[in-house]
């Protein structure tokens, strides 16, 4: 099975790492896809994004990058992917997720696929990774050695 695994990735965290890591072990092509919201200021660029997903894709020979905008369920139906793959860090997830996930399934028949993040992973987000950076704080634990030299100099 090939599934898109979609998010704003801004930046990478351990988190996406271990989704990305369990999903190349379950199926056979991950594609990591940057889904651009032009309405949705980014804090790196599409390129930054894809360039860090791409370092860090290069660990497994199945993972892929891509990026798009606009209606995510034509996106995977076009890569051919057979179903979308979510992270799932908690109840607060699911409740945005349920409803995208039954939107996608009635604009193109796909399925979503949610895979729980494990303990100790559930509380690394993205926005949390730039609030530490913003502070002055260590960033390491959260994020994985590939994406440190692209946002090192970033506030
Ligand atoms: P964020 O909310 O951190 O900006 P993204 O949009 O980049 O997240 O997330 C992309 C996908 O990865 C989503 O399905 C999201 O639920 C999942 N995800 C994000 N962080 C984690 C995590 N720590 N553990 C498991 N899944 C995660």
């Amino acid at each position: 099975m090939h599934v898109l695994y979609p998010g704003s990735f801004d930046p990478p965290t351990l988190g996406h790492v271990h989704v990305m890591e369990r999903a190349s072990r379950l199926f056979k092509k991950v594609t990591v896809f940057v889904a651009m919201n032009p309405e949705k200021a980014s804090w790196c660029t599409v390129e930054e994004r894809e360039e860090m997903l791409r370092r860090i894709a290069a660990r497994w020979r199945n993972v892929a990058v891509s990026s798009g905008q606009g209606l995510l369920a034509e996106h995977a139906a076009a890569l051919k992917a057979d179903a979308i793959l979510k992270g799932l860090r908690g109840p607060a997830d699911l409740e945005m997720e349920h409803q995208m996930a039954s939107v996608n399934h009635l604009l193109c028949g796909m399925e979503t696929l949610f895979m729980v993040a494990h303990e100790g992973y559930a509380h690394t987000s993205s926005s949390l990774v730039r609030q530490v950076l913003r502070l002055g704080g260590e960033i390491r634990p959260f994020v994985p050695e590939e994406v440190l030299p692209l946002i090192a100099g970033k506030r």
